[in-house]
C-alpha cells in the first residue's frame, strides 16, 4: 500500500508539472475550472454564501456535457465543489469523465460523509486531490467543520486515500480562536497531509485586517509550512495588514467558475459576471476576459485565482475596463491550485 501510494504521488506530481508547463505558453486556454454538481450542503456554516438545503443534483448527462465542454475549451484542472459534492449520487462517474480527458480531477468536501468505502471508490475513479477545510477545534455556532468531529475521517484518509489531501485552516471573520488554525495544521502535518491557510472576510463584505494574534498565527503557519510544503500565499501578507494587492485577475479566462445552472462566472464571489452559459462560452469570451481588469482585484482573497494568475502576472497588461462589479461577498476564501475554494 505504501509503495502504491508513493507511486501515485509521483505520478500526480508529474501530471501537475506537465499541465502547468502545457498552459504556461498558451494563454488562450483556461488552466483551472470549478464545477458545481449540486448546491445543497449537509452543513450550514454561518459565513458561507455557497450552499442551500433543498436543491437537487445536476443530472449526470448534463454534468458530462459540462466536463466535455471544459475539455474542449482546453481546461486542464477541474475541481468539483459545492454545496457538498459527496451528496451527488454520480460523483465518481463525473470524476472518471474528467480523467478520461486527461485533466486533473480535484474535489472540495466537508468530509462528513467520507467513509473508507467512499475513499476507495474515489481512488478507483481517479481522484487526484482533495481539499478539506477545518475551521475550529470544537464545533460552535459558526462552524461544525471541527477537528474534534473530523479527526476520525482524517485518519481514514491517511489509511486509504491514494490521492493528495490538503487541509485548509482559517483565520479572520467569525472564527473565535485563531490558534485553532495552528492546532489543525499541526495535526494535518502529523498525518502526512499538506496544509494551507484561508482568510475570511468580515460580515459586511469588506476585508478586515488581521489582529495581532491572527498575524502571529499566520507567521507560525508560515514556519510550519516550510516543513510541510504548505503554500502560504504572499498576497495574504498585504491583505492581513489591510493593504491592497497589485495583480491581474484572469477570472473568466484562465480560471472559470461553472455554477449548478451551467453558467460561467468570474468566481464564487462574483457570481452574475459574465454569467454566460458554458455551452456558449467561446474562445472570444476567454480572450476578452483575459484582458479585462477586475475592479474587485485589490482586496480579493480568492487564493486559487491568485495562484492561477501567477502564470501571467508578468505579461499581457489588461486594457479592457472593468464592468462594475461589487466587492467580493463575505465568505471563506481558501484554496489552491487543484484544491480550490472552500468547503
Ligand atoms: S473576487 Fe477576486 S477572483 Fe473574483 S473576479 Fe474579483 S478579483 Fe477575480
Ligand atoms: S462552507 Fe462548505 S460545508 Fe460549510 S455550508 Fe458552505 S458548502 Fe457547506
Amino acid at each position: 500500500m505504501r509503495i502504491r501510494k508513493k507511486l501515485k504521488q509521483a505520478l500526480r506530481h508529474f501530471h501537475v508539472t506537465r499541465v502547468l508547463l502545457s498552459r504556461l505558453f498558451f494563454t488562450q486556454y483556461p488552466l483551472l475550472a470549478h464545477l458545481i454538481p449540486m448546491r445543497r450542503c449537509n452543513l450550514s456554516c454561518a459565513y458561507c454564501n455557497e450552499y442551500d438545503n433543498f436543491s437537487q443534483p445536476v443530472p449526470l448527462e448534463e454534468m458530462y456535457k459540462r466536463v466535455d465542454k471544459l475539455a474542449a475549451l482546453g481546461t486542464k484542472i477541474i475541481t468539483i465543489s459545492g454545496g457538498e459534492p459527496l451528496l451527488h449520487p454520480n460523483l465518481e462517474l463525473i470524476i472518471r469523465r474528467i480523467r478520461s480527458h486527461g485533466m486533473i480531477a480535484g474535489l472540495i468536501s466537508n468530509c462528513y460523509l467520507m467513509t473508507p468505502e467512499r475513499i476507495r471508490s474515489l481512488n478507483k475513479a481517479g481522484l487526484e486531490f482533495l481539499q478539506v477545510s477545518i475551521d475550529n477545534v470544537i464545533p460552535d455556532e459558526v462552524s461544525k467543520k471541527s477537528l474534534k468531529v473530523l479527526d476520525s475521517k482524517l485518519v481514514n484518509l491517511q489509511r486509504h486515500a491514494e490521492f493528495g489531501v490538503n487541509i485548509n485552516s482559517v483565520i479572520g471573520g467569525g472564527i473565535a480562536n485563531p490558534e485553532d488554525a495552528l492546532v489543525v495544521a499541526r495535526r494535518a502535518v502529523e498525518l502526512g497531509f499538506t496544509t494551507s491557510l484561508g482568510v475570511i472576510h468580515d460580515g459586511h463584505g469588506t476585508l478586515k485586517p488581521l489582529n495581532e494574534l491572527e498575524q502571529r498565527v499566520q507567521h507560525a503557519m508560515r514556519l510550519l509550512g516550510k516543513k510541510s510544503y504548505a503554500r502560504i500565499h504572499k498576497f495574504q501578507d498585504n491583505l492581513s495588514q489591510g493593504k491592497p494587492n497589485e495583480w491581474r485577475c484572469r477570472a473568466g479566462a484562465r480560471y472559470l467558475y461553472v455554477c449548478e445552472e451551467g453558467l460561467v462566472h468570474y468566481c464564487s464571489q462574483q457570481r452574475g459576471y459574465p454569467a454566460i452559459p458554458l455551452q456558449q462560452y467561446s474562445f472570444e469570451d476567454l480572450r476578452r476576459e483575459y484582458f479585462t481588469k477586475k475592479a474587485c482585484a485589490p482586496f480579493c482573497t480568492v487564493a486559487c485565482v491568485h495562484q492561477v494568475a501567477t502564470l501571467d502576472n508578468w505579461r499581457d497588461p489588461q486594457h479592457i475596463d472593468p464592468i462594475a462589479v461589487p466587492s467580493p461577498q463575505p465568505s471563506l476564501q481558501p484554496g489552491g491550485m487543484g484544491e480550490p475554494a472552500r468547503a
